[in-house]
């Protein structure tokens, strides 16, 4: 469950972690990026504070936080959505240029325009059902109702309400991931659910705290009558 100012936190951070990708793909080619600090024994979270904080005053301000406060959420949620959204091929050397640190967070970044986008498999179908179970029986908890997530979800579709559970527990892993505490490819999964159309990125779709707070509200009060 996620409180409403937890939520347009982290959808704003999210919005500033797309154009801070973009950012970097423009300066890898310039060659203005450094990645010469090793992070060897750091988490991808970490590696990805360290690395920000020290571009922080460089970084254009549409792409980053306008609080400082604000590194390790934005640090966190901009490293596992590079994780979750994309494919890195561990041998591909991207850093053979710079000569400079391998882990995960500096190769993503020095990989750029590169990265491929991660395919949706079965086993990431089956990890976002996970998600919206734990979701849900969190919210009957919280409701005082002794139900089984799985047996929640089964309700919920079957009430045709799988779209505000999509939404709400998108919302939820959001702000889960400015902690570093969801990752995986059933995020990945959740996403399409919310913002593609068939086999395609809906048209003009720009994600917004307020509907992921309302499928949170709308499901708090459908649950009892279930
Ligand atoms: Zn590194």
């Amino acid at each position: 469950m996620f409180q409403r100012d937890e939520i347009r936190q982290a959808v704003r951070l999210q919005e500033k972690s797309y154009r801070l990708l973009r950012w970097v793909g423009r300066q890898l080619k310039s060659g203005a990026l450094k990645f010469d600090q090793i992070h060897q024994a750091m988490s991808m979270g970490e590696a990805a504070k360290e690395w920000l904080g020290r571009h922080w005053d460089s970084l254009p301000q549409d792409a980053r936080p306008e609080r400082r406060e604000e590194l390790e959420p934005f640090a966190y949620l901009m490293a596992s959505y590079l994780a979750t959204s994309f494919e890195l091929k561990p041998r591909e050397p991207y850093l053979e240029t710079y000569c400079g640190c391998y882990c995960r967070w500096c190769s993503y970044l020095a990989a750029g325009p590169r990265l491929k986008v991660r395919k949706v498999t079965k086993k990431a179908r089956r990890d976002a059902q996970e998600l919206k179970a734990v979701y849900l029986q969190g919210l009957a908890e919280f409701l005082d109702r002794a139900v089984p997530g799985t047996r929640l979800l089964e309700l919920a579709e079957q009430r045709g309400e799988g779209h505000h559970v999509s939404l709400a527990t998108y919302g939820n892993e959001l702000v889960r991931r400015t902690r570093y505490a969801s990752q995986g490819e059933g995020i990945l999964v959740l996403w399409r659910e919310i913002a593609w159309e068939g086999h395609r990125p809906k048209e003009d779709f720009r994600l917004q705290a307020e509907p992921l707070w309302q499928a949170q509200e709308h499901l708090l009060e459908a649950i009892p009558k279930w």
